[in-house]
């Protein structure tokens, strides 16, 4: 039965995908026993933006197979594509978020200009690729940043990665990276005697993770592992109440003039640390008992560790970070209010401006339900379509009244969330 359902998987990839090539090519073309690490380089400011590569990695080992290379979903502002130089058949795709590009909607950016480190990673190419970066103008077209031939033999300088000499530990699960999902949960803030703590708190949230749906019924696909990084000083930094702390990973509250932002921009560092063990997706669990934290996807999630509500936030992170889900909270003066194109459908599976809603959940929302939805109790645990998500109370519409990705206080993922969760698993379990 798998083998029969992996070939219907590579089937869809293969008609989902422009130009893919005929089934089976792509195996050839990667050695899945290796990482290659794109290290690149985004800056500008709100008006204009420029990429470059600042250097390719090579790392022992890689998360995922050939049934990973090209997703049947299209998620993220930014996209690393892999091409066959002779043929341009689509060999590797994959889709991420940034930094950068919350960045540039702040104030700061429309008066000066700033770098941010980024990182994406893809399996070992045996021969020559063309790496194409592109980014996803709002109205869904894509623009090409960098485009260049990468030979595996040829181009320099690629540097080995030496993992971190901390063993990893397996927290949850098996360790078979070619059919699970693997989350890696990195330490940040703690010392090297605060092993037991982190290994702790690392539990904590990752049993809050399984005890809420979809993720209780997916544990079987999903290994979790932790590793203790080794920071100088235990904390993090607060620059509201001047505090600063050398760790590991320089994550910093206070991320773009938002105090409970918890964020690191040290994005080289933070996959240096998780080189050589399997990770689908990078957890940063940061040692303090401030509300913060912060996910992007395809990136990685970061999280403080021991506020009360540190698990909830941890898995509204992990939505964005792991699943591409966005945002379903607004606000009625929205600081951000350019955030979405209201005249184009958004890529996140969860919001919708209703441009083509039929690509969406429609098939979800009951006949009975009225689109929109009134925001009324008779609604409250249906599935429909509510005004009032992605940081604007209008134009941008969510599926429930409350869901993990509005409010801390919901009692867990809406249906349209928990659908979205279940494919990204079973993609990197397939
Ligand atoms: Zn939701």
């Amino acid at each position: 039965m798998k083998i029969r359902f992996r070939i219907l998987l590579l089937l869809f990839s293969y008609f989902f995908t422009t130009g893919a090539s005929t089934i089976g090519q792509t195996q050839h073309h990667f050695n899945y026993r290796q990482t290659l690490r794109i290290d690149f380089v985004l800056s500008g400011d709100h008006e204009q933006q420029q990429s470059a590569i600042a250097v390719y990695k090579k790392s022992p080992g890689y998360s995922a197979g050939q049934n990973q290379n090209t997703p049947s979903f299209d998620y993220g502002t930014y996209r690393l594509v892999l091409l066959n130089p002779q043929t341009d058949d689509t060999l590797f795709l994959k889709g991420f978020c940034t930094l950068f590009e919350e960045w540039r909607t702040t104030e700061q950016a429309g008066k000066v200009s700033r770098a941010f480190e980024q990182t994406v990673e893809a399996p070992w190419p045996i021969s020559k690729v063309r790496i194409l970066i592109e980014f996803r103008k709002k109205d869904g077209q894509f623009v090409t940043l960098i485009n260049e031939l990468f030979s595996p033999k040829e181009t320099v300088p690629v540097t080995q990665i030496i993992p971190d000499e901390n063993q990893a530990e397996i927290i949850h699960g098996i360790n078979n990276p070619d059919e699970q999902a693997d989350l890696l949960i990195l330490a940040e803030g703690y010392t090297k005697d605060e092993k037991e703590s982190f290994l702790h708190d690392a539990k904590n949230i990752t049993d809050y993770l399984f005890s809420i749906a979809p993720y209780t019924n997916l544990k079987d696909k999903i290994t979790v592992r932790a590793l203790h990084t080794i920071s100088a000083e235990a904390g993090t930094d607060d620059p509201v109440r001047n505090i600063r702390r050398e760790t590991a990973m320089n994550s910093s509250f206070n991320t773009f003039g938002s105090d409970r932002y918890l964020e690191s921009f040290s994005t080289w560092t933070i996959y240096d640390y998780a080189a050589g063990v399997p990770h689908d997706h990078i957890i940063v669990l940061v040692n303090t008992s401030k509300y913060g934290g912060g996910g992007v996807y395809n990136h990685f999630s970061i999280v403080s560790a021991r506020h009360p509500s540190s698990p909830e936030v941890f898995v509204h992170e992990t939505g964005h970070g792991l699943a591409g889900l966005g945002d379903e909270y607004y606000y009625n003066d929205s600081p951000i209010p350019d955030f979405f194109d209201k005249e184009s459908e958004p890529w996140a599976p969860n919001l919708t401006t209703l441009v083509n809603f039929d690509i969406k959940w429609k098939h979800l929302v009951p006949d009975t339900v009225p689109i929109p939805t009134p925001p009324t109790p008779k609604y409250k645990n249906v599935t429909g379509v509510f005004e009032g998500a992605g940081y604007s109370a209008k134009g941008i519409y969510r599926p429930a009244l409350n869901c993990r990705m509005k409010s801390n206080e919901a009692e867990g993922f809406c249906e349209v969330c928990r659908q979205s969760i279940k494919r990204i698993i079973n993609f990197y379990a397939q």
